[in-house]
């Protein structure tokens, strides 16, 4: 072999080394390609599996959510549903509630004054300073009974508006009034703002006081006053007996402070008519002192009948009374 052969022959036997190798380390590349090529495609086929769950688990949870919204807008809408046909029954019972039976007053015993004698003591005089103390919006036993032994005291007499509906818890309170010559009137049966009630509902507050009252101490009202003291032609029309208003105001259920209420008392004059409401400790606390305070000044304290029909005032149904003067 010449060296020329020779030399061909290892550059051969080089380059086929070569390609060899070069071959192997392709093949090793290809593997690891591919091995690196089946990791992606699991870890993306992983990837969209999870997208895939976790994009089914938020469309569950919205369908959720909106379920629970349309639930809650129906639940609301049935409540509101409900409300209504609630208040339409209860205005349509009240509207169907048996009518009591009409309110009569006993033509004898009906004064010139319009108030019937049970309210009028015939030994007070009529020179002497006169003022009504009145209390709205109870019977409260409480509150009342306190008013009750302050006034038996001093042999003063007062006009309690009750609230109808209030009554039948504290009819014996109301008895006891009465028995110790108080005044017992209409506060109406729920404290209804009559200005604004139909006709029909004005009536049947009216004679449902009345009546319950009347089942109590076996008499009829003679006063209404009216909540609010909210009057308008309606209502003038309407009322049976005479609305008493008042021209003072103790303020007590503002400020429920005795003090307070005794300094609004302070220029009370003859004629008066004080509002107060039977509800408050304070307000009997006030009438604790007010009313031996009263008696020391000459005033006596009389039931608005009595205060009526001694100045001389002939109350007339539907017509709005504010004081004796
Ligand atoms: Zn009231």
């Amino acid at each position: 072999m010449s060296l020329q052969e020779d030399l061909k022959k290892n550059t051969g036997e080089e380059e086929k080394r070569l390609r060899d190798r070069g071959e192997k380390s392709f093949i090793k590349r290809k593997r690891e390609v591919r091995a690196k090529m089946i990791l992606f495609n699991s870890s993306l086929a992983l990837i969209i599996i999870l997208i895939v769950l976790v994009g089914k688990v938020v469309s569950l949870n919205t369908a959720d959510n909106k379920t629970e919204t349309v639930s809650e807008k129906t639940a609301q809408e049935m409540n509101k549903e409900e409300k209504q046909e609630e208040s339409k029954e209860k205005s349509k019972e009240q509207e169907e509630q048996p009518e009591p039976e009409a309110t009569k007053m006993p033509e004898a015993v009906q004064t010139a004054a319009g108030g019937t004698s049970r309210w009028i003591r015939k030994d007070l005089d009529a020179n002497k300073p006169m003022v009504a103390l009145t209390f709205d919006d109870g019977p409260y036993a409480p509150v009342t009974n306190k008013i009750l032994e302050t006034l038996k005291k001093h042999d003063a007499k007062a006009t309690f508006f009750c609230v109808g509906n209030r009554i039948p818890s504290y009819s014996d309170v109301v008895k006891k009034a009465y028995n110790q010559g108080c005044q017992l009137a209409s506060h109406t049966y729920e404290h209804k703002v009559l200005s604004t009630a139909k006709k029909k509902q004005i009536t049947w507050q009216l004679k449902k006081t009345d009546n319950t009252l009347q089942n109590v101490i076996g008499c009829h009202t003679t006063a209404l006053r009216p909540p609010g003291g909210f009057v308008n032609d309606k209502v003038r029309k309407t009322v049976n007996v005479p609305m008493v208003c008042w021209n003072v105001d103790s303020e007590d259920w503002k400020s429920r402070n005795t003090k307070k209420v005794l300094k609004r008392c302070n220029s009370i004059k003859d004629g008066d008519i004080v509002l107060m409401h039977d509800l408050y400790p304070t307000t009997a606390k006030a009438v604790e002192t007010l009313v031996p305070k009263l008696c020391k000044k000459g005033f006596q304290l009389v039931t608005v009948d009595e205060l009526f029909y001694y100045k001389g005032i002939k109350t007339e149904a539907g017509k709005v009374y504010f004081s004796g003067k």
